[in-house]
Formats: structure tokens, C-alpha cells, sequence
């Protein structure tokens, strides 16, 4: 069964096409955070920025940075977020890797922040030492 957005790029189901390339697709959210809000996908499905292969991912970056010059152009929005969600709980919906791009105007709360935390250097050295052991160098 493919995803909703394999089914977007197939044209099975309609979006508001914003750009597309051999290997990307940039279309209108349909529940938008704020006006202009814009999802950028790898047309080719896989679930997550974990699944899906390095120079997929490149290219999705490269995309979003395209449509996020063309989105301050033609909105003038203060800022933009770039939001992508892993895993359900995340926030995540569409199992279908794909990056949001939220245009933002002062005051406008269309994402909610966190809470700072606290740590302390230890704590934090610790954490990194067990994440650094994991990156593979290849
Ligand atoms: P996520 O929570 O990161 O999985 O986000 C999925 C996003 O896909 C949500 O912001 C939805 O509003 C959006 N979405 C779902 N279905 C459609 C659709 N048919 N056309 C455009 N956007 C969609």
C-alpha cells in the first residue's frame, strides 16, 4: 500500500505542486502552521530521515533550500522553520520522509517551542561520549 504522498506524486491524489525533480517533490500542506507552510518529500517512499538513503536525503536538502529562498521571496515571512518529525512520538504522521518548511511572522506562535532544560557538564559529557561511540565513520 503506498503512502498518501507516493500517491501526490503519482497525481492519484491532488496537491497544490509548488516544484519536483528526478528525485523530489514540493507541495502546499494541506493543514497548514501558517501561510505558505510547504512539505518537501523524497519521491521515492521510504518511512523516515533513518531509512532513507544519504543522497536522498541530500537532494531533499537541497530542495528545501530551493523552496525556502523562493518562499521568502514571494511571502517575505520575519523567519522560517524547518521541522521534521521521526517516529510517532515525534509528531509524526506521514510515514513518508519528508521536511516541513513553516514560514513565520513576529508573534505569531505557529510552533510551539520546548521547555529548557537543565544539565549539568558531567551529565552532558556523558551523553556525548555514548552517542559519539555510536557515529560510524564511512
Ligand atoms: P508529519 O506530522 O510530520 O507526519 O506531517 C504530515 C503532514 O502532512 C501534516 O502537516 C499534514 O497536514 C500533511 N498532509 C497530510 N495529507 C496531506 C495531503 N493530502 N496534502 C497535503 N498535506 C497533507
Amino acid at each position: 500500500m503506498s503512502s498518501i504522498f507516493t500517491r501526490i506524486v503519482n497525481g492519484e491524489i491532488p496537491s497544490a505542486k509548488v516544484y519536483e525533480d528526478d528525485h523530489t517533490f514540493a507541495f502546499m500542506d494541506i493543514h497548514p502552521a501558517s501561510r505558505g507552510h510547504t512539505l518537501v518529500i523524497c519521491k521515492e517512499e521510504y518511512p523516515d530521515l533513518l531509512t532513507t538513503p544519504a543522497e536522498l536525503v541530500a537532494a531533499v536538502a537541497i530542495t528545501t533550500r530551493r523552496v525556502a529562498q523562493a518562499i521568502v521571496a514571494a511571502l517575505q515571512p520575519d523567519g522560517f522553520n524547518i521541522v521534521q518529525n521521526n517516529g510517532a512520538a515525534a509528531g509524526q504522521v506521514v510515514f513518508h520522509y519528508h521536511v516541513h518548511i513553516i514560514p513565520r511572522w513576529e508573534g505569531d506562535r505557529a510552533v510551539r517551542g520546548w521547555e529548557p532544560g537543565t544539565a549539568n557538564m558531567a551529565e552532558l559529557h556523558e551523553l556525548a561520549s555514548l552517542i559519539s561511540a555510536q557515529i560510524k565513520t564511512s
